[in-house]
């Protein structure tokens, strides 16, 4: 059995703004692997960049959603519903904190910051699941997202967003559950830094690059293509029974006690 012969399924990959996206990389494995695709782009700003990436995907669905707009995002499911009939894979790859948020002192947080990257960061995957649960088929179907280990330990200016990411992974293990006895899965990747523009957007975020370059037990970075394997063996049935997990993708740097 050839486990990543993907051909015949589909995916709905969230969050390509430029080709520097970590769901860009996934995009691209998926697709290399047969997956025939649907991506969204948030705004008109991004559209042409996101279409351009795309354009040698044959088949490939390109999609406005602006994730807070709920009409952009009942028409992006009538549009999966209509095109693709079910779907099998769904990557979540969106965060979003106003920068403020993401620099000085935690206790700072003002309450609408807090709403804002928790509704964004974390609610949307819900909501997103919510909508694609009904589209997709028993036992072939997975949902991913994307997190980063300030979830659980305290890594400076990521602030409001390690709250986000907290409440990601937990409603990871909850739609693990909810979803299970439907044959869907659910997991999270946790990425070690890469360059991307959300991450340019917390302060200090060179060094962190630095030092888990340094620190990490395979001494470098981690590309955004090892996310996209990671998210290939997620999808595929290579990982038939693992749901509700959160998978490291950081060079082993969460394993350190120092
Ligand atoms: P990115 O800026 O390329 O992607 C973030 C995406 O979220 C963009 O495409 C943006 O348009 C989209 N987005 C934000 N708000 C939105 C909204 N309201 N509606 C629709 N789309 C919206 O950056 P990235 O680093 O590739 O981020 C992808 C995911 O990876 C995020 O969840 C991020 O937290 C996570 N992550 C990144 C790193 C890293 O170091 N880059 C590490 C761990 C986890």
């Amino acid at each position: 059995m050839n486990y990543l012969d993907l051909s015949g399924r589909t995916a709905l990959v969230l969050g390509i703004a430029n080709r520097w996206s970590i769901a860009y990389a996934i995009a691209q494995l998926l697709q290399a692997h047969g997956v025939r695709l649907a991506v969204t782009y948030q705004n008109e700003r991004v559209r042409e960049e996101v279409q351009k990436l795309v354009s040698e995907w044959p088949g490939t669905l390109v999609l406005p959603c602006e994730l807070t707009d709920e009409a952009q995002v009942e028409a992006v499911l009538d549009c999966l519903q209509k095109e693709f009939g079910q779907l099998n894979y769904l990557a979540h790859c969106i965060a979003f904190a106003e920068r403020a948020d993401l620099q000085g002192a935690f206790r700072d947080v003002s309450r609408a910051g807090f709403q804002t990257a928790m509704d964004i960061s974390a609610y949307t995957l819900i909501a997103m699941a919510r909508r694609a649960a009904p589209l997709m088929p028993a036992n072939a179907s997975s949902i991913i997202t994307l997190t980063y280990m300030a979830s659980e330990r305290v890594v400076p200016n990521y602030n409001v967003m390690a709250l986000a990411k907290a409440a990601l992974e937990n409603s990871v293990r909850y739609l693990a559950n909810d979803l299970g006895p439907q044959g869907i899965r659910v997991n999270a990747i946790s990425a070690g830094p890469v360059r991307t523009a959300s991450a340019r957007a917390i302060t200090g975020f060179t060094g962190m690059l630095k030092q888990h370059a340094e620190k990490a037990p395979l001494r470098r970075n981690i590309t955004a293509e090892e996310v996209g394997q990671a998210a290939l063996y997620l999808c595929s049935d290579l990982s038939s029974g693992v749901t509700g997990t959160v998978h490291f993708v950081d060079g082993g740097y969460h394993i350190l006690g120092f």
